[in-house]
């Protein structure tokens, strides 16, 4: 990512206001929605404003909300007609960075400024004045007459503290009339209760851990960089070898010195354990920020972030967009997990735009991963980012010793998943009081169902995909649009009775082996649509690590980063999975998915092993995880990647088409390619139906734009979608850049 152009001060124009723009001057506003310039606007009288004012101006008929933007006003600063800003919000203004940010990620993505600009005004509530909760204090005569019930109250209000009337009443036991008694003979006077604080200032000095040699070092080289400006460190060791520990320092370091830190984290669901981790280390729990927040308290902590209170926040890829004023540090644990990717709206890696963030903050950015993406690895093996390896797990714990079954030699029985080395390791796991781990990466029960007799098969109305079958719910699911459809009893097509058959297993389905071979264990399914949600996903979670389990099935969702003490057994069902894919990034995801979900076992000490079913244990990716040699798997795919010039040694762009029918996206696809501009060094290929041809109804083409490491590709791609004409009716191109997906 490094040798992208640095985000330089032309990237974002010269600031074409004074500081304060004075009644009757003209500002522009950038607006949060698919814009890419702002909008000028006139300061009326009795206002002033500056850049990042975040303020209420009129569009057409209604009110928005916008922000004053770096840019100079348009053309028309002259004209009368120029409407005036409606208010400005009693808020910190969106700091200088932000603002940057939000032009670089802009650009560099090929968005509008204005997407970007919605990104970060996620909680509108936020702008609004916190109101204070009515209270009352004791301060008045006391009364005429004293009831018990009155005495209790009084007893307790003698704090002199102010409470609310029902926390009052309830906590004396009373009903609240004995409370508005009191208030009325002026006993209790009224008052406001200001709002609690949405997150206690952590404590940099709590509970400072004992480091090992090795992590020690990795600590001082971070608190080192930590008041040096921009950098970043990856961070790269072994699960279980402490790396969390070792960031942990970075950010005590950074509390302490006053600045705001922010952890990025892959995965909602690993949060909450995270929350009690950070608070061991730290007495209190930092401010969490993803989807599942409730508004409410999203509003409270954005405004915190904003006026500098919040100090710490811990949260999904959209927190780096929270208007932080003095952000110091920032860190991506899991830096290769996709889940950074976002893949609809504004098409950015969190990952990338984290080390962005860092170089307009000038502050040090640390990544964190027991399995680098091969991007953050060649960054290291450069020199470009500072390299921390933790090569041992923690307390002399050992990594699980793994080993592949071989399908084409033991065989699981017919209509069973299970090869027979796998059933005894579990069996005799949990016969030790160890917990078993059984990973396959589907949901569901079977991921096709067909028809016996006419061979009908289920596929998605809206997607050209199979619906999978969910057994438990008794639904048969669209795993792109979400399509739902009971499971007849019937076929369809030919009208048989029980003549529909699954075919594969998902969890469900491997859930269902495993009661009828082991009845007796207790066994648990993860999968992330599980009914519940998140929060039930995070009990269950919990009740793992606190063994409450013998045999947990799980989906991608258990190999990532969570700590269970008493698991010895990994059996990964279907270790080929992934490598069917054949794409690009084939090879390095089921590397870090094998690891991570291997390294789950035996993480604080014991004997620990996994096994991984297999048709190729020949496979070099299988070979380097059977083998725990990880340098050999990254030697290899590296220069696999340099021979055949693929990403981080060349960059790619995604274009992709998408049209209400088949006809008329082929047909824009195929203009829009004949557009392309003619470069000695950028080739295009393509348009090809994508392999998902249909998602929601629309239809898909795509093309790959292959350029140098040193090639403008954005510079590129505004040039050719400006030459193209412009698509007809609800056809759309959405740009991808670095994509990670190729479906
Ligand atoms: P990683 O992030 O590398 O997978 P963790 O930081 O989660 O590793 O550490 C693995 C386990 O070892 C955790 O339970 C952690 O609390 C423990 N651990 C690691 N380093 C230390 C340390 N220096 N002191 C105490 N416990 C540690
Ligand atoms: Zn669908």
């Amino acid at each position: 990512m490094d040798d992208r152009p640095p985000p330089s001060d032309d990237l974002f124009g010269s600031t074409g206001l004074s500081p304060a723009a004075a009644p009757g001057d003209v500002v522009s506003v950038l607006l949060p929605f698919a814009v890419a310039e702002p909008y000028s606007y006139r300061v009326p009288h009795g206002m002033t404003v500056a850049p990042g004012d975040i303020v209420e101006v009129p569009l057409a008929t209604r009110n928005v909300v916008g922000v004053v933007w770096d840019d100079g006003p348009g053309l028309d600063r002259s004209s009368n007609r120029l409407r005036l800003i409606a208010t400005r919000f009693d808020v910190p203004p969106l700091p200088t960075a932000s603002r940057k940010f939000v032009d670089w990620v802009a650009a560099y993505t090929l968005t509008t400024r204005g997407m970007v600009l919605r990104m970060v005004m996620r909680a509108p509530g936020a702008l609004e004045p916190e109101t204070a909760r009515p209270g009352f204090r004791l301060a008045g005569p006391p009364p005429e007459r004293i009831t018990p019930a009155r005495q209790r109250v009084l007893d307790l209000a003698a704090d002199g503290l102010a409470w609310s009337k029902s926390g009052l009443a309830g906590a004396a036991g009373v009903s609240t009339g004995v409370v508005d008694g009191l208030v009325a003979s002026g006993t209790l006077v009224p008052v406001d209760i200001p709002p609690a604080p949405v997150a206690v200032a952590p404590d940099p000095a709590f509970a400072v851990a004992a480091l090992n040699p090795a992590q020690a070092e990795g600590a001082a080289a971070l608190r080192a960089v930590a008041g040096e400006g921009f950098s970043v460190t990856l961070i790269d060791g072994v699960t279980g070898s402490g790396k969390t520990e070792v960031y942990f320092e970075a950010v005590a370091e950074i509390l302490s010195r006053g600045g705001q830190v922010l952890i990025l984290l892959p995965e909602i669901a690993l949060t909450a354990a995270f929350l009690d981790r950070f608070a061991l280390r730290f007495g209190q729990r930092p401010a969490e920020w993803h989807s599942d927040v409730p508004p409410r308290i999203r509003e409270r902590i954005w405004r915190g972030v904003a006026d500098g209170s919040v100090r710490a926040v811990v949260g999904a890829r959209s927190s780096l967009f929270l208007p932080f004023p003095d952000l110091r540090l920032i860190v991506v644990d899991e830096e290769h997990d996709i889940a950074y990717k976002q893949d609809d709206g504004v098409t950015y890696n969190a990952r990338d735009m984290a080390v962005v963030r860092g170089q307009i903050g000038k502050f040090p950015v640390v990544l964190s991963s027991a399995t680098p993406s091969i991007e953050s690895r060649v960054n290291a093996d450069q020199g470009r980012y500072r390299r921390i390896v933790l090569p041992d797990r923690f307390a002399g714990a050992l990594l699980p010793k793994i080993a592949a079954v071989d399908l084409r030699i033991d065989q699981p029985e017919r209509g069973r998943w299970l090869a027979p080395q796998l059933v005894s390791a579990v069996a005799e796991t949990i016969a030790d009081r160890g917990q078993a781990l059984l990973f396959l990466n589907r949901r569901g029960y079977a991921p096709l169902t067909l028809c016996r007799t006419c061979g009908h098969r289920f596929q998605c109305p809206n997607c050209a995909t199979w619906l999978v079958e969910h057994r438990f719910r008794g639904q048969l699911v669209c795993h792109h649009c979400g399509h739902a459809e009971r499971r007849p009893d019937a076929c369809p097509q030919c009208g048989n009775e029980d003549t529909l058959v699954a075919c594969g297993p998902g969890v469900e389905r491997l859930a269902e082996e495993v009661h009828a071979r082991f009845p007796d264990a207790r066994t648990t399914v993860l999968s992330s649509d599980m009914l519940g949600g998140v929060q039930r996903m995070r009990r269950e979670l919990k009740a793992i690590a606190d063994g409450e389990a013998d045999i947990i099935i799980g989906t991608q969702l258990v190999a990532k980063g969570h700590n269970f003490p008493l698991l010895r057994l990994v059996g990964v069902v279907d270790a080929d999975l992934g490598l069917a894919h054949g794409d690009l990034r084939a090879a390095e995801r089921t590397f870090q998915l094998l690891s991570q979900v291997t390294g789950r076992a035996g993480r604080v000490g014991g004997a620990s092993r996994a096994l991984l079913q297999t048709s190729a244990p020949d496979h070099p990716v299988i070979e380097a995880i059977v083998a725990g040699d990880r340098e050999a798997f990254y030697a290899r795919e590296i220069e696999e990647r340099r021979i055949a010039q693929l990403p981080p040694f060349a960059r790619l762009v995604a274009l992709i088409v998408t049209g209400p029918d088949r006809a008329s996206a082929r047909a824009h696809a195929t203009a829009l390619r004949a557009a392309a501009p003619f470069s000695e060094t950028i080739s295009v290929f393509g348009p090809a139906e994508a392999p998902l041809a249909v998602i929601r109804g629309q239809h898909r083409y795509r093309m790959l734009l292959h350029a140098p490491r040193s090639a403008d590709v954005q510079a590129y791609v505004r040039q050719w979608l400006g030459a193209a004409p412009p698509p007809r009716g609800s056809v759309r191109v959405q740009v991808d850049v670095d994509p990670q997906s190729f479906m």
